[in-house]
C-alpha cells in the first residue's frame, strides 16, 4: 500500500465521531470483510487489515490525539522521527518526569531536620512507572495470548554502568561542600545571625560531581532507550483492564527498586459476539420453517462450530444457552456461557407458488382471513419493491 487512507475515511465516520460511533463502523466493517467470511479474497483481507489499524488508533484516546495532531507521523515509529526520536535529549536530566520532593524539601528545611532520609539525594529512590497499551483480539482475550509490548524505559546507562563517569575515571568529592552535600549560610536578621544549611549548588546535594561526565548519558547515569519485553495475557482479561508487570519500569536511583510498567488492554470487538462480563452473546439467524419445525443447527462458538438442536416451535427473540462455552473466568478454570439469540429470518419476493403453498398452510391452520399483500389497498408494503 503506497498511500495511506485517513484512519477516519478508512472507517467512514467524522473526526468528531464518538467512541461509540467509531466502535459500531469498525464492527460493520470488520463483520464485512472478517476473512472467515471472505476466503481467498485478498481484497477484502486488506480492508479488514486497513480497518484494524484505524481502529486501534483511533479508539485509543492518546493515539487519537496524536493521531489528530500530526497525521501518521504522531503514531508510527517508523514514520519519520516520530515518537521515539523527539525525546533524545531526556537523558540528560535523569529522570527528566520526576518531580523530586526531596530537593525542595532539602532547599527550605535544610536547617531543621539536618538532612533527613527524604531531602538526601543519595538516598535510594524507586523508579517511575511506565504507561503502556496492548491491542489484543476477542479471541485473543478469551484464549490469553503472549504479546511483546515495546516502550521507552529509562535504563542505567551501559556505558558508564550508571555511575554518569566517563569510562576510565571516578566521581570526585564536592570541593564545594566538601563531601557533605551542604552549605551554611549566615544570615543577619532582627532576631539576631541564623545559620542555615543549603543544599549544595555544585553537587546537587549529593556531594559528588563528575570532573568527566560519561558522553552517553551526560552525567546521569541513566538512559531512554527503547525497550521490548513479553508480556503473558490471560485468558478472560476484558477491554479496559491493565496488566502490571512489576519491575519492568524505569529504574531506580541509587539502587532503589525499578517501577512497573503498567500496560492497558484494549480488546477489538469482535464481528459476531458480543461480550457480557464472562458471556457470549451471538445472534443466530433461522429460517421461519426451522423455527417453525425445529432443525440441528450448527452454531459458532469460540471452540468453533458446535451442534444444537432447535427445538419445534421456537419462538423469535428465544434465547438458549451454549454451557461453559463463554469468556474462561480471570485466573479460575470455570467458564461463562455463551447466550444463543434466535432471529427468525422472515423470507421474502416469494413465488406465486410459494405464496400459493403457504397460503393453504394458512388455511389448514383454521386461519381464512389473510389478504396478500397485492389485494391490499394500504400503502403497506407495496411502494417497497
Ligand atoms: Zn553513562
Ligand atoms: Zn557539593
Amino acid at each position: 500500500m503506497a498511500d495511506k487512507r485517513d484512519y477516519y475515511e478508512v472507517l467512514g465516520v467524522s473526526k468528531s465521531a464518538t467512541p461509540d460511533e467509531i466502535k459500531k463502523a469498525y464492527r460493520q466493517l470488520a463483520k464485512k470483510y472478517h476473512p472467515d467470511l471472505n476466503p481467498d479474497n485478498k481484497e477484502a483481507e486488506a480492508k479488514f487489515k486497513e480497518a484494524n489499524e484505524a481502529y486501534e488508533i483511533l479508539s485509543d484516546a492518546e493515539k487519537k490525539e496524536k493521531y489528530d495532531r500530526f497525521g501518521f507521523a504522531g503514531v508510527d515509529p517508523s514514520y519519520g522521527a516520530g515518537q521515539g526520536g523527539g525525546f533524545g535529549g531526556f537523558g540528560g536530566f535523569g529522570d527528566g518526569m520526576e518531580f523530586d520532593l526531596g530537593d525542595i524539601f532539602g532547599s527550605f528545611f535544610g536547617g531543621f531536620g539536618g538532612g533527613g532520609g527524604r531531602s538526601n539525594p543519595n538516598a535510594p529512590r524507586r523508579g517511575s512507572d511506565i504507561q503502556s497499551s496492548a491491542y489484543i483480539t476477542f479471541e485473543e482475550a478469551a484464549k490469553g495470548c503472549k504479546k511483546t509490548i515495546e516502550f521507552q524505559k529509562i535504563e542505567h546507562c551501559d556505558e558508564c554502568g550508571g555511575s554518569g563517569a566517563a569510562k576510565g575515571t571516578q566521581p570526585q568529592t564536592c570541593p564545594e561542600c566538601n563531601g557533605r552535600g551542604q552549605i551554611n549560610v549566615q544570615q543577619r536578621t532582627p532576631f539576631g545571625t541564623i545559620s542555615t544549611a543549603k543544599t549544595c549548588q555544585r553537587c546537587g546535594g549529593k556531594g559528588t560531581f563528575n570532573p568527566n561526565p560519561c558522553s552517553r548519558c551526560k552525567g546521569a547515569g541513566r538512559i531512554r532507550k527503547t525497550h521490548k519485553t513479553d508480556i503473558n495475557i490471560p485468558a478472560g482479561i476484558d477491554d479496559g483492564q491493565t496488566l502490571t508487570v512489576r519491575g519492568e519500569g524505569n529504574c531506580g536511583v541509587n539502587n532503589g527498586p525499578a517501577g512497573d510498567l503498567r500496560v492497558g488492554i484494549s480488546v477489538k470487538p469482535h464481528p459476531f459476539f458480543e461480550r457480557d462480563g464472562y458471556n457470549v452473546w451471538y445472534e443466530m439467524k433461522v429460517s421461519y420453517i426451522q423455527a417453525v419445525l425445529g432443525d440441528t443447527l450448527r452454531v459458532p462458538t469460540l471452540d468453533g462450530q458446535v451442534e444444537y438442536d432447535l427445538p419445534a416451535g421456537t419462538q423469535p427473540g428465544a434465547v438458549f444457552k451454549l454451557k461453559g462455552r463463554g469468556i474462561p473466568v480471570l485466573n479460575s478454570s470455570r467458564r461463562g456461557d455463551q447466550l444463543v439469540k434466535i432471529v427468525v429470518d422472515v423470507p421474502k419476493n416469494l413465488t406465486p407458488a410459494q405464496k400459493e403453498a403457504l397460503l393453504k398452510f394458512n388455511e389448514a391452520m383454521g386461519n381464512k382471513d389473510v389478504k396478500p399483500e397485492e389485494k391490499k389497498g394500504f400503502f403497506g408494503g407495496k411502494k417497497k419493491k
